[in-house]
């Protein structure tokens, strides 16, 4: 398997490098955003408790997200080529988490893609996001929030991993196709093996 995290603030630009990750690799993506916001549409008991938290821009707790994401992998994923896992962890309990849960399945993570993106950028890009996709946390008040949590509750995770040995920082900033090209690169020449399927 190959297994990446894409770490970054939001509005970094994770689903948008996870969906050309998936693409051009066959990965299975894994956005725990993504799927709470889905629980939240069809109303179901997770779905009522996760849209206080993300409506305030504060994280879901752990052992919540930590259990949905198990049963995705479990379910969803099972039998996939690798995973991408998008917005999953954001704290180091998750991080901690990722790693048993990895290891009990006969796997491990090979590399933690993390696209670094001036704040400035990361607030003009989310308002342009509210503005085109109506997303109900895309408002300056949350974004302010999630920015906090961000620097707060996941930022510490990039010194974590950097002490694993997997952190591959990425310039986030620029095109969109010459964003991946640095991923691709990177990922190719930390994992060694894996190709692109289309250059
Ligand atoms: P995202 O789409 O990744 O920006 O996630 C949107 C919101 O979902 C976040 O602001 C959090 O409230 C919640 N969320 C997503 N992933 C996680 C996670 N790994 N841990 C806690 N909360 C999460």
């Amino acid at each position: 398997m190959l297994n990446l995290v894409l770490f970054g603030a939001p509005g970094s630009g994770k689903g948008t490098q996870s969906a050309k990750l998936i693409d051009q690799y066959g990965l299975y993506h894994i956005s725990t955003g993504e799927v709470l916001r889905d629980h939240i549409a069809r109303k179901t008991p997770l779905g009522i408790t996760a849209d206080k938290y993300i409506s305030k821009g504060h994280l879901i707790p752990d052992d919540l997200i930590i259990d949905l994401l198990k049963d995705v992998i479990d379910n969803e994923a099972k039998g996939a080529k690798g995973i991408v896992f998008d917005g999953f962890p954001r704290t180091i309990p998750q991080a901690e988490a990722l790693k048993d849960i990895l290891n009990a399945r006969g796997t491990t993570l090979h590399a933690v893609v993390g696209l670094e993106v001036p704040e400035d950028e990361l607030i003009e890009r989310m308002i342009n996001r509210g503005k085109q996709t109506g997303r109900a946390d895309d408002n300056l008040d949350t974004i302010k929030n999630r920015l906090e949590v961000y620097h707060n509750q996941t930022h510490p995770l990039k010194e974590y991993y950097l002490k694993e040995g997997t952190y591959m920082p990425i310039n986030g900033s620029g095109s969109v196709d010459d964003i991946f090209n640095s991923i691709a690169d990177g990922i190719e020449k930390a994992t060694g093996e894996i190709r692109r399927t289309r250059k």
